[in-house]
């Protein structure tokens, strides 16, 4: 299927490896040229080489090294040389997870860490791209959140508090005046996906309770319906879809992307 987005421009943040990665590969793979983002310059550089190796010829790929939750990041993200400055058509929001924890243990500081990531960035990159967006009658935007936003998990409070924060600003703006001028607003929900995230995570856990990694991991699956973890691939090409020329009617949804791990019926 024809997506019928060559030649748009993405932002893509979080986009050296993991889930933002995925998402780059399947916009690139379109002929969508990117802006990515992510804090290693090295890792980055090698994602870029990638991402030109597979797509079509005359695809652009430029990255910029920022910190995304940070003011200066954004405005690098926002202003790259060679790209389009704020004229972006596709945005996909994402930066790594807060850390898990107690929520006895976390002060004013460690809130406004979360918040500032997984929240107000989001929210800023929507400010100064959307009604570029709107004037041009075409946008996408995707925010990476987590299925600990419908299933929430005790121990990463940080972020089941930042991103439901997030969820409830986009049904808002999803619905707002741009929804009638071409631009979609749209979260992504993912569960158990195969990246470096979720491998340190089964680190430190076989770390605190001694058991080994691969019977952490093979526990983990065999809870999940599909009884495997997602791919980064995956999880890009359902980001492409919800980005594509096809996709219009659909704003404001929590899309799940979890091999069946989410109980409920709705
Ligand atoms: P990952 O494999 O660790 O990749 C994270 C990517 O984001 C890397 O390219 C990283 O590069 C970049 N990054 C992190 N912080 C950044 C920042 N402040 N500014 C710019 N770039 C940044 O993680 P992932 O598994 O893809 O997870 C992506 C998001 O999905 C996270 O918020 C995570 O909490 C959420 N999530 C993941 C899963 C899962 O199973 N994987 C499940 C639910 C939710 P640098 O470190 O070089 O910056």
């Amino acid at each position: 299927m024809d997506l019928g987005i060559k030649g748009k421009w993405a932002l893509v943040c979080g986009a050296s490896k993991g889930l933002g990665y995925g998402c780059a590969q399947a916009l690139s793979a379109e002929g969508v040229n990117l802006v990515i983002v992510a804090r290693g310059q090295s890792d980055l550089n090698d994602a870029a080489e990638r991402l030109k190796a597979q797509a079509p010829s005359g695809t652009e790929v430029l990255t910029v090294a920022a910190d995304i939750t940070s003011e200066k990041g954004r405005s690098a993200a926002l202003s790259v040389a060679g790209g389009p400055g704020t004229a972006f058509d596709i945005v996909v929001t994402n930066a790594g997870g807060p850390p898990p924890g107690d929520f006895r243990a976390w002060d004013r500081d460690a809130w406004v860490k979360a918040l500032d990531a997984n929240m107000l960035t989001p929210i800023e990159l929507i400010k100064a791209t959307v009604d570029g967006m709107a004037q041009r009658g075409f946008g996408r935007i995707i925010n990476i959140t987590s299925g600990a936003v419908k299933s929430p998990i005790d121990i990463l409070g940080l972020s089941n508090g930042a991103r439901s924060g997030l969820t409830g600003f986009i049904a808002g703006v999803s619905r707002s005046s741009v929804a009638a001028q071409g631009v979609t607003i749209n979260n992504l929900l993912p569960g158990a996906f195969d990246t470096d995230r979720l491998k340190a995570t089964f680190e430190g856990a076989a770390q605190k309770t001694g058991k080994p990694i691969e019977t952490l991991m093979d526990g983990r699956r065999q809870g999940i319906p599909a009884k495997r973890f997602g791919n980064p691939q995956e999880f890009g090409a359902l980001c492409a879809f919800l980005c594509s020329a096809h996709a219009g009617y659909i704003t404001g949804q929590n899309v799940l992307i979890d091999g069946g791990a989410y109980p409920g019926t709705y």
